[in-house]
């Protein structure tokens, strides 16, 4: 049974994890960072951070994480990855580098350069289905959805149309960084999402 105090892991090999960590602790969770197999024993959630997919991919894999990651996602591990954890949470990547594999799990295929020089990097206001809305986020040489398949839901877009907010109940992939603007609602549900899971090992 979920405990009231949810344990959520951080994957800590790259990436922005103590922007996490400092949100995660603000809302009251305890949470942990990842970096080996064991590691994963009782996590009730797992946020994946923004960073460089490239390299967090070779990292999972040369620290043994890919398969034991996998197997918890596929036994229902809720996940909230952002950024470069979007990445890492698609079913597909359509420019990936050569060999870039992923975790999986989100039946949605990524862009992961999607945006162009000049808006590299971007603050804006989105509205999010269900959290009180507009939330302050940050895109910073963010991914975008560019194929959303059954079980998945789209929960955000820019004003072109291009999807940057995604949910299949059990893992949520954000584009954007909403860490880094302090903005806490996406989070406040993940630990609610968390509280409710029971780990399977
Ligand atoms: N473009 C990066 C990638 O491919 C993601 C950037 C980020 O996480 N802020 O992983």
């Amino acid at each position: 049974m979920g405990g009231k105090t949810p344990l959520i892991g951080i994957l800590a090999l790259q990436g922005d994890v103590a922007e996490h960590r400092r949100m995660l602790a603000a809302l009251g969770a305890d949470t942990r960072d990842v970096r080996s197999v064991s590691d994963l024993a009782g996590l009730q959630g797992l946020i994946i951070p923004g960073g460089e997919s490239t390299v967090m991919d070779k990292l999972v894999r040369r620290f043994g994480l890919q398969e034991p990651l996998r197997q918890q996602i596929q036994a229902g591990l809720p996940v909230l990855g952002t950024c470069a954890g979007l990445i890492m949470c698609a079913d597909r990547v359509s420019d990936g580098i050569d060999g870039q594999e992923t975790l999986g799990g989100l039946n949605v295929t990524v862009s992961r350069n999607a945006f162009g020089s000049q808006r590299d990097s971007f603050d804006t206001e989105l509205d999010v289905t269900g959290v009180d809305s507009p939330v302050a986020v940050s895109f910073i040489r963010a991914p975008v959805v560019t194929d959303v398949g059954e079980g998945v839901t789209v929960r955000a877009a820019l004003p072109d149309g291009r999807i940057v907010a995604v949910d299949n109940g059990q893992i949520v992939g954000l584009s954007f960084h909403p860490e880094i603007t302090g903005e806490s609602r996406l989070h406040a549900e993940f630990v609610a999402r968390a509280r409710e899971y029971s780990p399977v090992a």
